[in-house]
């Protein structure tokens, strides 16, 4: 199938061809027809699909074939992240270049006056994270009551990260006859109910389930002990195959010392993580976007779904304990058709996280031989908690040193956590280690 199959008009198909897009993505094949009849979309799709073209197209092409004068908000895209919440705002510009359609973005971590500026100027479609958006509602700059097309965009991060509140509150605003588009990547029973509760027999696609895309990337894993890790990365930085390299990190703190170290090395990076200033974080991405910085360490939580077209390698400085992560570290590469490179870091003490990940992808991942083969091959017993105040304890926690509540409680009695218990913070019910 070409684009000229789909019922788009001329204008974006032109834009698509401008954006270098020679073929649409199976998620654009199946979901645009669909948004363009006016019916309810259930997507089940990750980002790194196409998924964004497949809501952007259609409905840009029904503002411009119906608009209305003065400027209404008739589209809302709602989105969990600030980064997720650009993406999709830049893509509506890519998509909507030739067409007289405003798109506008509003977030939070930056001031709103620049927001509530462009909201004034009057908008067509707007993207927005749930906390800016009631925000914004609440002061009277926004009003939903013209929404005709809502998208309710990565529906299970929007849960996993607390958002429910804001987004049910959102929903209670629309007005009740309107098409919705509703994505996620996974559909655990929460979000099937979600979905439910606020589609009209909507229709479903179904694209790419995560493991399937694992098949495009070229994976290879080293095991190597944890104190060599920094060697290896430096090493393999410096090798010209690497243009453009995100190094996933499982903890804030691991991914600033490994800035730190990289830097020592005479190999610019920078960070993205939770503790990172909204600018802090804005200035780093783009900078690796352009490509002036080759290097960028992020945390899960921070490169969820961000998209960087051409990315050569994702590289794994600790494997993640929850084995879905990695389908979706080593996803930022190998995008839409394009081949990468995922490579991992594996110590004694992932080796648990290692055949959870390979359990799923259902391979084991090639080993690679490096200059600092591996030396210890016995776990590091869990450091006693004996002496910690319940701040220190939560301190602790917070920085992600925890993986289970049962070391504390068991260290005080001189009891020490039996290796190979769970130590996935899936399980524990507690908080998930910080990323
Ligand atoms: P998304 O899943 O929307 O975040 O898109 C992932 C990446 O695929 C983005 O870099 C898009 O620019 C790119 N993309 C989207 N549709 C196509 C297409 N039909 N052909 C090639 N690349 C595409």
């Amino acid at each position: 199938m070409t684009f000229s199959d789909l019922p788009l008009i001329p204008a974006l198909k032109r834009a698509v061809a401008d954006a270098g897009y020679e073929a649409p993505t199976p998620i654009q094949q199946a979901t645009i027809p669909l948004v363009i009849e006016g019916g309810d979309v259930l997507g089940c799709a990750q980002t790194g699909t196409g998924k964004t073209a497949a809501f952007a197209l259609p409905i840009l092409q029904h503002m411009h074939t119906n608009p209305v004068r003065p400027r209404v908000i008739r589209s809302l895209i709602l989105t969990p992240t600030r980064e997720l919440a650009l993406q999709i705002y830049e893509s509506f510009g890519i998509y909507g270049k030739p067409l007289p359609v405003k798109t506008t973005v509003v977030f939070g971590g930056v001031s709103q006056n620049p927001q509530v500026d462009a909201l004034d100027r009057g908008v067509d479609i707007l993207v927005a994270t749930p906390g800016r958006l009631c925000d914004l509602i609440s002061q009277g700059h926004i009003s939903l009551s013209k929404i005709e097309i809502f998208v309710l965009d990565e529906a299970d991060r929007m849960l996993d990260m607390g958002f429910i509140h804001d987004v049910k509150k959102i929903i209670a605003m629309l007005p009740a006859k309107r098409q919705t588009l509703f994505f996620s990547a996974t559909m655990p029973p929460e979000v099937e109910k979600l979905a439910m509760s606020i589609l009209t027999n909507p229709k479903t696609v179904k694209v790419d389930p995560p493991t399937s895309t694992v098949d495009a990337i070229r994976q290879c894993l080293y095991m190597i002990d944890k104190g060599n890790k920094r060697k290896l990365l430096s090493q393999l930085l410096k090798s010209s195959e690497v243009t453009s390299a995100l190094v996933f990190s499982r903890t804030k703190y691991g991914a600033d010392r490994i800035v730190r170290e990289l830097i020592k090395d005479g190999i610019p990076s920078m960070a993205i993580h939770g503790d990172k200033t909204q600018a802090a974080r804005q200035a780093a991405l783009s900078a690796f976007k352009q490509g002036k910085l080759k290097v960028l360490i992020a945390t899960d939580i921070a490169a969820r779904g961000i998209d960087i077209a051409g990315l050569s390698h994702v590289i794994n400085y600790d494997l993640p304990n929850e084995p879905e992560s990695y389908i979706h570290r080593i996803g930022r590469t190998g995008r839409a058709g394009m081949d990468g490179d995922a490579i991992s870091f594996c110590s004694i003490d992932e080796v648990k996280y290692l055949r959870e990940i390979e359990k799923l992808i259902g391979r084991s991942i090639p080993r690679r031989e490096c200059d600092w083969p591996m030396t210890i091959f016995t776990e590091t017993p869990k450091a006693p908690r004996i002496g910690r105040t319940p701040e220190q304890i939560a301190e602790a926690r917070r920085r992600g040193q925890f993986s289970s509540r049962k070391p504390a409680a068991f260290a005080s009695q001189g009891i020490q956590k039996h290796s190979g218990g769970s130590s996935n913070a899936k399980h524990t019910g507690l908080p998930k280690v910080a990323r």
